[in-house]
């Protein structure tokens, strides 16, 4: 099957009793036995419940992966990957991430006795001359949240594996999704999604997901799952199916979008810096040409007026861009990460790497891209 039939049938049989073509919510807990341990597959929905085993084939095929796992929220699903490891581990992770991610890492990890080193990723040098005896775990995000920036995925990989073959490597595919980029066949051991975002792709929802391509490690994974309990929902899980079907469609027009708003962002007089993967002037716009199938629809820029006032005059005038977090939906959005997302690093570290209050934060719906220009424009304009 290719990628975009995949979406809609991947892992998907009809519902057996009535041939029902979506999946029933299941809502139950527990499932009926016949004999002590003698049941159908299901018996106490923590474990596995049908609606979520649905998505799971559905996630599973989508990343080329062989297993998948539903988790209650995108954060739940970096916790189950951080407790296959044990205390004095260390993980290699990007310097510039998810806010969340990093508050989870520094402030809760750390006290279980995890160390964590952040670099620049867009040099694969710096990964490898970061690896010691006790690194456990490399940790991609690609492109990154804010500032997206590009790391190697199958360089990184190949070097890290030929370093420690034992070393994991995950990465969060959020901003991508795999209908630009599949870190499984790129030689990762795990991908993890927000699927609160593009694969859910409506705002609808709050969920995570895990992809792996390994029997042992999916084993692991689903241990944590179960046992940890950070489940993904029946009705949560239903709305995901529904949701990705399209994901194939949204991505080519959020692609479409986003490359249209970075060009008028890059040329317009009262815009400074624009960084966004599929520009020219992006310094790895190489390796993203490469590595993805196309960009994405995630813009971030700077106002050539880089004050505070400027900048909110912005944030408070666009009309169609909603101020709010997140990302990935359908509809437009704009965010602030320093007083949002990335509120919760610390601002030495975010000023090392630019992350400055100017910094703004797109991203592009697939509503009429003239629209959004004429949207835009007003609010630089305001
Ligand atoms: C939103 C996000 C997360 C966290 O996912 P939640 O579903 O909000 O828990 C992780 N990584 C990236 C890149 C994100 O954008």
């Amino acid at each position: 099957m290719k990628f975009n039939t995949k979406t809609i049938h991947g892992g998907q049989k009809h519902e057996e009793t009535t041939g029902s073509v979506m999946p029933p919510v299941f809502l139950t807990s527990t499932f009926a036995q016949s004999s002590p341990g003698q049941h159908k597959g299901y018996a106490y929905a923590r474990g596995t419940n049908p609606t979520r085993t649905a998505l799971e084939a559905n996630f599973a095929a989508l990343e080329n992966g062989t297993h998948a796992f539903a988790f209650a929220s995108g954060m739940a699903a970096i916790d189950a990957v951080l407790r296959l490891l044990k205390p004095g581990d260390e993980v290699i992770a990007g310097d510039d991430l998810y806010g969340g991610t990093y508050r989870m890492f520094t402030q809760l990890f750390q006290k279980y006795g995890l160390e964590f080193s952040f670099v620049n990723m867009n040099k694969v040098a710096n990964v490898t001359n970061a690896i010691t005896s006790k690194t456990k775990l490399v940790w991609i995000e690609t492109p990154t949240n804010p500032l997206m920036k590009i790391a190697n995925i199958h360089k990184i990989t190949t070097n890290v594996k030929e370093e420690n073959s034992e070393i994991l490597i995950a990465v969060d595919n959020t901003f991508a999704t795999p209908y630009l980029q599949k870190p499984l066949d790129l030689g990762a051991d795990i991908v993890m999604h927000s699927a609160t975002k593009y694969l859910g792709g409506h705002s609808d929802l709050v969920m995570g997901a895990l992809m792996v391509k390994e029997e042992t490690l999916a084993k692991e994974i689903h241990f944590i799952q179960f046992a940890a309990g950070a489940i993904a929902g029946p009705m949560d899980s239903f709305l995901a199916l529904r949701g990705v079907k399209t994901l194939h469609v949204r991505m080519q027009r959020h692609c479409e979008n986003g490359l249209k708003v970075a060009r008028f962002l890059e040329t317009h007089s009262k815009v400074g810096k624009v960084y966004y993967p599929g520009l020219k002037s992006h310094e790895s716009y190489e390796i993203a040409k490469k590595q993805m199938t196309a960009f994405g629809g995630m813009v971030s820029f700077k106002l050539k007026d880089e004050s505070k006032e400027a900048t909110f005059s912005f944030l408070e005038s666009t009309k169609l861009f909603t101020l709010a977090e997140s990302l990935g939906g359908v509809e437009s959005l704009v965010n602030h990460p320093v007083t949002m997302s990335h509120g919760s690093i610390p601002e030495e570290e975010r000023l090392k790497i630019g992350i400055t209050e100017s910094l703004i934060r797109l991203s592009v719906g697939i509503e009429d891209v003239e629209d959004l220009l004429a949207d835009l424009e007003q609010a630089l304009n305001a």
